[in-house]
């Protein structure tokens, strides 16, 4: 492999599974990059030996500066050090493992600087679809999904014709608390909604799943990806998470991408397109698994998903503000401020009073919007 690349939230579990990928395929890593878990960054980087690591809080990079002092590993810090990881000149592509909206500007300032991007943080193209799906024309780099059911409408599309497709078939595994109504989620505990199925994944992730709201971003994410609207994605409950998603084509024949739900797979495909390599992921053994199942989502008891369609309706910043209620409420609900039926209601209320119907032009009005949500929100 002569890959060349970057990982921003290279400390959270897809950065740690895209490393597992570099480890085996001798991806060399340039840049890598976190919140605040030093510990693991360290770690981290006296193996993969990048030129560069960035550390977004600066006291933690301070520290992790004096333990990395027998190396010449460069720290940096802050906002801006993470965007020096993104556009550090010797990667050609960059993975955006970050969590959130935060995502956001390492994605353009990477786009800018020429890279490729496999993207794992859909908040990105939630909030700022148009503006990321631009500036990839623009720069006339390859923007690769790494989300497991973007991934697989990708892998489906592969030989494709243009015109053939239907629509899309995203499945969803119904998340912690499948079948239940909401008279039986008003006292659900943080640690329940953090109790996922089949995945394991970050915090933020895992209560979006237990809300659907997952699905809702990735209906807008997939809308992004693939240009398609919302009458053409259609979302299909699958409780063991083996096919990752399907297309229908205009004669309807319908094609899917199985495998056992590891991330490594999708992952390892946005490295290596259109090649494939062998994976340490385990085989799908379809004798064992025997049954899967299929059911329409409830979406009288997980409103998000229906939330977020309307959002990707109304377009223009309608999106980020569903994604930024979404994400200022699982960071309280986490923090045990509010119960977990208060997030779809703060993300509807928001979304329902929000009047700044316009288009949008420029990232910067997107996070103007984000942090007046925030703000809006905060207790
Ligand atoms: P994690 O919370 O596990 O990791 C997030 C990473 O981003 C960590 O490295 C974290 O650093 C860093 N980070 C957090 N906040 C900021 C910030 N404000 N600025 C810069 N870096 C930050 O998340 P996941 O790996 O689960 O998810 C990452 C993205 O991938 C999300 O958008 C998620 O929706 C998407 N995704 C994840 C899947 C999964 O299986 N996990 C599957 C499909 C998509 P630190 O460790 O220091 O906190
Ligand atoms: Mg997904």
């Amino acid at each position: 492999m002569t890959k060349q690349i970057t990982i921003l939230g290279s400390t959270g579990s897809i950065g740690v599974q895209t490393l597992d990928v570099a480890r085996m395929h001798h991806i060399r890593v340039w840049a890598l990059t976190a919140n605040r878990r030093i510990d693991l960054l360290e770690q981290q980087a006296r193996e993969f030996q990048p030129e560069l690591v960035a550390v977004l809080d600066k006291e933690c990079a301070k520290r992790l500066r004096i333990a990395l002092s027998d190396t010449t590993i460069q720290v940096l810090d802050g906002e801006e050090g993470i965007l020096a990881a993104a556009r550090y000149e010797k990667a050609d592509t960059v993975v955006n493992a970050i969590v959130g909206v935060a995502g956001l500007k390492p994605t353009l300032e990477a786009i800018h600087a020429g890279k490729n991007i496999a993207l794992a943080n859909k908040e990105t193209l939630v909030a700022a679809g148009k503006i990321v799906k631009a500036a990839v024309r623009e720069a006339g780099v390859q923007l690769y999904p790494v989300d497991s059911e973007h991934s697989a409408i990708f892998q489906c599309l592969q030989g494709c014709p243009d015109n053939a497709l239907k629509k899309l078939i995203l499945t969803a595994s119904g998340g912690a608390f499948f079948g239940k109504k909401r008279k039986d989620l008003m006292n659900v505990t943080v640690k329940e909604a953090l109790q996922h199925p089949n995945w394991s994944m970050g915090s933020k992730i895992t209560v979006d799943s237990a809300t659907m709201m997952n699905k809702g971003l990735e209906v807008i994410e997939a809308s992004w990806l693939f240009d398609v609207s919302d009458e053409q994605i259609d979302v299909l409950i699958h409780r063991e998470s083996i096919i990752h998603s399907m297309i229908e084509l205009k004669d309807h024949a319908v094609m899917a991408q199985l495998g056992v739900p590891d991330m490594r797979i999708p992952i390892q495909y946005a490295l290596t397109y259109p090649q494939r390599l062998s994976s340490p992921v385990k085989e799908l053994d379809l004798s064992v698994i025997a049954t899967l199942t299929f059911s329409r989502p409830d979406t009288e008891t997980f409103e998000c998903l229906p939330i977020c369609r309307q959002a990707l309706r109304k377009g223009g910043l309608f999106p980020a503000v569903a994604n930024a209620a979404n994400e200022a409420a699982v960071q309280l609900f986490l923090e045990e401020k509010i119960s977990f039926l208060e997030i779809p209601e703060i993300v509807g209320n928001t979304v329902a009073r929000w009047n700044g119907h316009r288009d949008i032009l420029y990232p910067e009005e997107i996070l103007a919007a984000d942090q007046e949500v925030r703000s809006a929100i905060s207790r």
